[in-house]
């Protein structure tokens, strides 16, 4: 019987769909991702491994698989696992991008909508019983989205379905990407997107060139008005620079669905900020992508373990 490990807690009937496939599967079942230990131990003798990005695939585990085919992570993003060992060890690797590319632009449209129009602010007034004020013009005044430049970093997917998002609000997308793409939206040099947008998004994913990308350089060129999201990675950012840059007024706000270090301790100074929107990565936690994600990275790895094609492979 050949022998899967699922590293993190997989909604039960994928479990059960791997079972009636025939395989012997080593499910971890905690919200608290298991050890190193946990997995080098059980992925010794294992064909296949679905994990996700909470779990480190480093070295250390791959050589600790003695007959491993396949790594299937539940997430595009595959900065957790060293690719190019487990390549070089001819282990294939599976992912998955497209079904939540959707989902993941949505919450930045709606991290976007929420900084600049104060929604959080608004909602956190209300229920600590302070909106103790008739309406005035100048009440809870936040910026204006329809028709404002809105420039993204990383014109992949996620990218792409931003440019789709922007044209219903009227806003004038630059972009910024390694390369040029074929998108209705102008490519500029990074200095150029940094000095004329009012909202900058991160689309890029986490590699060598994008680790704290955005510096005190960086955020020096915004305009003291734009505002920053993130729903890429949290190490995209240097959190430092971050929170001096929105406490001395270099730019307005920020709005982060991901994190230097998840999760995010009390301790971090960003939480303190009323200019700033947090969600806990849930960029593509919807009902209904999270099931197509288990969907693709359950069946990536049972055609790596078959030696099949895989739904994605990287
Ligand atoms: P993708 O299609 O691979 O897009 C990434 C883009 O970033 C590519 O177009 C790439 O350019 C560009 N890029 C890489 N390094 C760059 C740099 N130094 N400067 C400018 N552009 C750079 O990936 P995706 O599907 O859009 O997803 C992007 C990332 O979002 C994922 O890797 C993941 O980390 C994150 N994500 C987060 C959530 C969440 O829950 N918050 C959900 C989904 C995804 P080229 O095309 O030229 O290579």
């Amino acid at each position: 019987m050949q022998k899967v490990v699922v590293s993190f807690r997989l909604f039960k009937e994928w479990i059960e769909f791997l079972k009636d496939n025939g395989f012997e599967v080593i499910a971890w079942d905690s919200s608290v991702p298991p050890s190193k230990e946990w997995i080098k131990e059980n992925i010794k003798d294992a064909d296949g491994l679905l994990c996700s990005l909470v779990n480190r695939i480093d070295r250390e585990i791959i050589d600790a698989a003695e007959r491993l085919k396949v790594i299937s992570t539940f997430s595009v993003g595959f900065d957790h696992i060293d690719v190019n060992y487990a390549k070089s060890k001819k282990i294939r690797i599976g992912y998955t991008p497209e079904v939540l590319t959707d989902a993941t632009a949505d919450l930045i449209f709606a991290l976007l909508l929420a900084v600049a129009r104060r929604v959080v602010e608004g909602d956190k007034l209300i229920r600590s019983g302070r909106w103790n004020q008739p309406w005035t013009p100048d009440f809870m005044i936040g910026t204006e989205v329809n028709g404002k430049v809105l420039g993204i970093i990383g014109m992949g997917r996620i990218g792409r379905a931003l440019v789709k998002r922007a044209k219903g609000f009227n806003m004038r997308v630059i972009y910024n990407s390694r390369t040029k793409k074929e998108v209705e939206a102008e490519f500029v040099d990074l200095d150029t997107l940094l000095r004329e947008s009012d909202f900058v998004v991160l689309a890029v994913d986490l590699n060598p060139t994008t680790y704290h990308m955005v510096n005190r350089d960086f955020l020096n060129k915004m305009k003291r008005s734009a505002f920053l999201i993130n729903a890429s990675r949290g190490k995209v950012v240097d959190e430092k620079a971050l929170t001096e840059a929105l406490q001395s007024g270099t730019i307005r706000g920020a709005a982060l669905d991901v994190f230097e270090e998840e999760p995010t301790s009390l301790d971090n100074p960003l939480i303190k900020l009323e200019n700033v929107v947090l969600t806990p990565h849930i960029g593509s936690a919807t009902f209904e992508t999270r099931q197509k994600m288990a969907e693709v990275s359950v069946k990536n790895l049972i055609a790596g373990v078959r030696g099949e094609k895989m739904v994605f492979e990287l």
